[in-house]
């Protein structure tokens, strides 16, 4: 009997819980319903709600989308969602609720949500994300939250690149990567990218003009920059070249990003672009020739370096004594994949180019690039060090 009782109280004790929280709820939404201005009522809830259940699915769809650049908030939206799937696992048991919402001049509400894991009870917080809502006669339509956040800042237009940014822009970075813009699309026969290009600090300062304001998967990282997202880039360390990634982004508009060989991007994406992160001590891209420089400095002071074990084994990592003092993320292999692409790209042009590119992965992304290289240039893994020793000289 004892035991029945027991079990009552913490029924009723369960029911008084879950009846506190949805009375919290209703309490914020009579808040906000009753907030100045709010004044498109519970046809806005209505819409959340919706896009709510969309965002846990994954379907977004392109009729919920405001605005003339619904390309990229339809991307940024399914991003969102794309993070919400990450966060829900086997093991977690995720909760997404709105947690303010407020209007702004021309019918815009400003929506705020968090998702969190309830069993994750250490930090249970794992995004707080924002996204617009446009609402209209008939509609409401949702969009990201990057125009409003930059909507004041300064453009200046280089090329086919339009650059946002607050203070200032250094011109001849921003001139040299228009042009490289127009050096890759040549290349690729392709007509030159619109490019809108946003000048940020790091990394971290692009997740709040994306809308995350909070993303617990992010933090720590800080030199990457973003892009090509629809036509958007978001600068590397505030720096005004993207040509590495631009790279990646004109060679998947030829080949299928998924099957391409990516010793050969890489390689073609450090010689035709740059090496993607920033010299520590200057700000500035480093480039191959800078980077060549570098290796044959190291190669004097080493001459018992194997280059084909170079290529292998520093690749994937950065191997700690050649180019540490300059930043911690440039590879020596990815540098010398750059040197073979030079020599394939001189010796038989866009041909040999498309040919690396379009060589796979199978069984891994060395096997076919090894073969393509063999053929071309008749390099293989026993000539190896002696002919790319030979390259580097000439550099
Ligand atoms: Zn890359």
């Amino acid at each position: 009997m004892k035991n029945k009782i027991r079990l009552f109280i913490f029924f009723l004790f369960l029911i008084s819980n879950h009846n506190s929280l949805i009375a919290q709820e209703n309490n914020m939404k009579e808040k906000i319903l009753s907030s100045y201005g709010f004044v498109h009522g519970e046809k806005v809830f209505n819409a959340i709600d919706d896009l709510i259940v969309h965002l846990k699915s994954g379907e977004i769809k392109e009729n919920m989308i405001y605005g003339k650049e619904k390309s990229f908030s339809l991307n940024q939206i399914n991003s969102i969602s794309k993070s919400i799937e990450y966060y829900n696992t086997d093991t977690s048991e995720i909760e997404l609720k709105l947690l303010n919402a407020f209007p702004f001049p021309n019918n815009r509400y400003k929506l705020q949500f968090s998702l969190t894991d309830k069993k994750d009870i250490e930090n249970p917080l794992k995004m707080i994300f924002e996204i617009m809502a446009h609402a209209n006669d008939n509609s409401i339509q949702f969009s990201s939250i990057l125009d409003y956040h930059t909507s004041f800042w300064r453009t200046k237009k280089y090329g086919h690149v339009t650059y946002y940014y607050r203070e200032k822009i250094n011109e001849d970075r921003a001139q040299s990567f228009a042009q490289k813009n127009v050096m890759l699309a040549t290349r690729f026969k392709k007509e030159p990218v619109a490019l809108n290009f946003y000048m940020v600090e790091n990394y971290q300062e692009i997740l709040p003009l994306l809308g995350y304001v909070y993303d617990e998967s992010s933090i720590g990282k800080i030199r990457d920059g973003l892009g090509v997202l629809e036509n958007v880039i978001f600068s590397v360390m505030n720096n005004e070249d993207f040509s590495h990634d631009l790279f990646h982004f004109y060679a998947n508009t030829v080949h299928e990003k998924a099957t391409s060989n990516w010793v050969a991007h890489e390689g073609l994406a450090y010689s035709w672009g740059n090496a993607y992160y920033t010299n520590i001590n200057n700000g500035e891209m480093a480039d191959q020739k800078e980077l060549v420089e570098e290796l044959k400095q190291y190669l004097e002071k080493n001459p018992d370096t194997d280059l084909l074990e170079l290529f292998e084994n520093n690749f994937w990592k950065p191997k700690d004594d050649i180019y540490t003092h300059l930043a911690p993320d440039f590879k020596a292999g990815r540098l010398i994949a750059s040197i073979l692409c030079d020599a394939i790209y001189k010796k038989h042009g866009m041909e040999g180019v498309h040919q690396l590119i379009a060589s796979g992965r199978s069984p891994n992304h060395f096997d076919p690039f090894y073969e393509i290289i063999d053929d071309l240039l008749g390099i293989t893994k026993k000539n190896f060090h002696k002919k790319v020793k030979k390259l580097i000289d000439n550099y």
